[in-house]
């Protein structure tokens, strides 16, 4: 490939192109900001307000990358899916969406380099930044530090048979340039990448890959780079019941007919003590035709609800927490519109 004279600009959210002054992100975060889907989170300082107010139950486990599983009571299906479709388009996270490519002869090339950078996980406080709209011109050549991270490239194999034939680029090569006004960032050295070891592309000698990238807020509703997730679901919760007293036999019976050891004969009775393994098998309810009095069941208020992070946040608690602070935001929109609405009383 030959060398290139004049940078080029690319939107690292798509494989097809776009040139720099395409208005596609800014537009849909200017939508959203307008919609009040997209609420600033700055001052919410304290973790754990929300999530465990509400969810009761402290995290499994704290990492940057990690499975959080917790149960919801009281709690409808709808609502547990509400906060599975906020958490996977609504929460807002840094990503790199803008890559200035100075020089790039490897094998890959320039519009796929960028789609690899925009899915590298950045990570990053998104409520110190602000979303782009399109009031806000994107000036990448003095970007605003209020709205932009750059990140700086320059990969370059010499020329010489003592150089390897092939020299692999990973995400660790991409550094944090802090903009003036970012000083406190770097300071608490709240920006990085999540991983270094994202492989990007692979140079031969003599080749260089020299570019900057820009990240900015967004949400997964734009893009699923902007998820905090890779995965988020939840299931309601399985209810084991007996009806009457099982002992002697029949407590045997039942405590051998299941395959995930549900059940435990205690004191000389049958009970149910791991209904959380329970798989719906339904072999207990009948026995050789016998009904046990056994009711297995979904409950339909308790919820156990899991989440994969990607770590660009701290805690995925803090993910849970942001979510939830955004639908609460929303609910105060509504409930403020429907205050204003002059509704007549059919029964007037
Ligand atoms: S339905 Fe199956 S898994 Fe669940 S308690 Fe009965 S036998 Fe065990």
């Amino acid at each position: 490939m030959s060398h290139r004279n004049k940078a080029t600009f690319r939107d690292a959210g798509a494989v097809d192109t776009q040139t720099a002054s395409s208005p596609h992100t800014m537009a849909t975060g200017e939508q959203l900001v307008q919609r009040g889907v997209a609420p600033s989170v700055a001052g919410l300082k304290k973790r754990h307000a929300v999530p465990h107010d509400i969810c009761g139950v402290a995290p499994v486990e704290a990492d940057r990358i990690a499975t959080l599983s917790f149960d919801m009571e009281n709690v409808t299906a709808p609502f547990a899916n509400m906060l599975r479709r906020v958490i996977l388009t609504e929460v807002p996270t840094m990503a790199i969406d803008r890559v200035l490519i100075h020089e790039n002869d490897g094998v890959v090339l320039d519009e796929l380099l960028s789609h690899r950078l925009g899915l590298c996980p950045v990570a990053a406080p998104a409520e110190a930044f602000e979303f782009l709209t399109m009031a806000d011109t994107p000036d990448f050549a003095s970007p605003s530090p209020r709205h932009v991270l750059r990140f700086d490239l320059d990969v370059a194999v010499p020329n010489e048979p003592s150089a390897p034939p092939v020299t692999n680029v990973f995400s660790s090569s991409l550094q944090w340039v802090p903009l003036p006004g970012q000083e406190a960032l770097a300071e608490a050295k709240a920006v990085s990448l999540v991983h270094q070891d994202i492989l990007l592309a692979k140079l031969g000698r003599g080749q260089r890959i020299k570019l900057q990238a820009y990240a900015i807020k967004g949400l997964g509703l734009a893009h699923a780079k902007w998820a905090p997730v890779s995965a988020c679901w939840y299931d309601m919760k399985t209810e084991v019941s007996l009806t009457k007293p099982l002992t002697g036999a029949a407590a045997q019976r039942v405590v051998e007919a299941c395959p995930t050891n549900v059940f435990a004969i205690e004191d000389g009775a049958a009970r149910v003590r791991k209904a959380e393994k329970c798989t719906l098998c339904r072999e207990c309810v009948k026995v050789e035709n016998e009904d046990l009095g056994v009711v297995v069941q979904k409950d339909k208020t308790r919820v156990k609800f899991t989440i994969e992070s990607m770590g660009q946040y701290a805690h995925p608690e803090d993910i849970i927490r942001t979510a939830l602070t955004t639908f609460a935001a929303r609910c105060r929109n509504l409930k403020q519109l429907v205050g204003e609405c002059d509704i007549a009383d059919p029964k007037a």
